[in-house]
């Protein structure tokens, strides 16, 4: 049994899937697990700092969240959002100080997405994840599926179904499937946005949350950029003091301006923090238009968009029961976000199983 990407939806499909007792190979183009799910951690103590990728869950409306994180016994913690907000409304202004109301719900959990990973990376026994191995093709015959990478030591593997774990739009573009998928699906793939694929996140450390001892919340919301928007990330105890924003400049533009952008920002933290904010202990901005394995070409040419419930074509065995789709966009509940990418990877999971009785030799 294959599973292709190892991101959250992929990682869950495997981790089911050895529990039903399949023998399980994930493929992963990246030199890292986890997808969109990247955080950064201390070098020295190995700690977890920030999220480049997903920051929030929202337990109280994400039942399948709720019941992974309590399955790898992991906690949450409030975003902080006490004291005022900051809100830039045109360049030549002053800023204003106002409460800037947060979202019922939202929730960061304690080593970041990060930890579903690693927890999910925990239930795989090991030599089940090949790192650095991208799929070309998936060619179904009679007897199950062959699949082409570009992986020297591995260059084809043979497998009894597949699981494809990708963003949907990503698929087309980066996997030669064949026979290849009838002209409604491949329509409904490439029409469906992959979620955030196209924005660019920004995180900034302090030695301590200076905005917190002024009575601001970290929040920013603002006209002038480059971050539209500005939360404080620092961990519950505010001991690592950190911010992170989403920068609202076109990606065509970062990469233009790539030069300036830390320079803009740091202004931008300036204008809404102080002087203080000038001099941080480090700036990352992670692009994620740049990651050819999760923002496809089709992304970078539209409007980024929300993914909806996309047509249950795409939550259909494909290739005679032989390929299942399990990206988060594919998801019914959810789509685009952790919640969809639990889930989805779980229903692919489900709809192997199922099949285990018809296809004997579906490992
Ligand atoms: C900046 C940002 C902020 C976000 N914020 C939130 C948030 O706050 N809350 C929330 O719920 N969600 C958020 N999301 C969305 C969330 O990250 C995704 O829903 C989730 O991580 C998707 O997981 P996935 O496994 O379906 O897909 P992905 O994470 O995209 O994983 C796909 C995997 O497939 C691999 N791959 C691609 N092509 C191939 C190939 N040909 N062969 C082998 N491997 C391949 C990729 O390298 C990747 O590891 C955010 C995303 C981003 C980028």
């Amino acid at each position: 049994m294959l599973v292709v990407g190892a991101g959250l939806s992929g990682l869950t499909a495997a981790c089911e899937l050895i529990e039903a007792g399949f023998s399980v190979l994930v493929l992963e183009a990246a030199d890292r697990a986890g997808g969109r799910i990247h955080s950064i951690k201390d070098p020295v103590d190995d700690a977890y700092l920030a999220d480049l990728g997903p920051t929030w869950v929202w337990p109280p409306y994400q039942p399948v969240v709720t019941a992974w994180l309590e399955r790898l016994n992991l906690a949450t913690f409030e975003q902080y959002e006490a004291g005022q907000g900051v809100v830039q409304s045109a360049p030549d202004r002053p800023v204003d100080h106002q409460l800037i109301p947060g979202q019922h719900g939202m929730c960061r959990i304690v080593g970041g997405p990060q930890a579903l990973i690693d927890g999910l990376l925990a239930t795989l026994p090991e030599g089940v994840l090949r790192l650095g191995t991208q799929v070309t093709g998936i060619h179904a015959d009679a007897d199950g599926v062959t699949v082409e990478t570009d992986s020297a030591p591995l260059p084809v593997v043979r497998a009894g179904q597949v699981v494809v774990a990708l963003p949907p739009r990503l698929v087309p573009e980066r996997i030669r499937i064949v026979p290849g998928p009838e002209p409604a699906l491949a329509s409904i793939l490439a029409m469906t946005p992959t979620w955030m694929a196209t924005q660019a996140k920004a995180v900034v450390m302090y030695d301590q949350p200076f905005w917190r001892h002024q009575g601001l919340s970290g929040r920013v919301a603002s006209r002038v950029g480059p971050c539209v928007e500005i939360h404080d990330h620092s961990s519950p105890d505010g001991d690592h003091a950190l911010l992170f924003g989403f920068l609202g400049v076109p990606h065509e533009q970062r990469a233009q301006y790539a030069d300036v952008l830390e320079d803009a920002l740091l202004e931008q933290l300036v204008a809404c923090f102080g002087p203080q904010a000038a001099n941080p202990l480090w700036l990352r901005i992670e692009d994620w238009a740049r990651n050819r394995n999760i923002c496809s070409e089709h992304d970078r040419q539209s409007d980024p968009a929300h993914p909806e419930i996309m047509d249950d074509l795409v939550r259909q065995p494909l290739l005679d029961g032989r390929l299942h789709l399990a990206g988060a966009e594919t998801s019914v509940i959810s789509p685009g976000l952790i919640e969809g990418a639990l889930h989805a990877g779980s229903q692919a999971a489900q709809a192997v199983t199922r099949l285990r009785s018809r296809q004997p030799s579906a490992d």
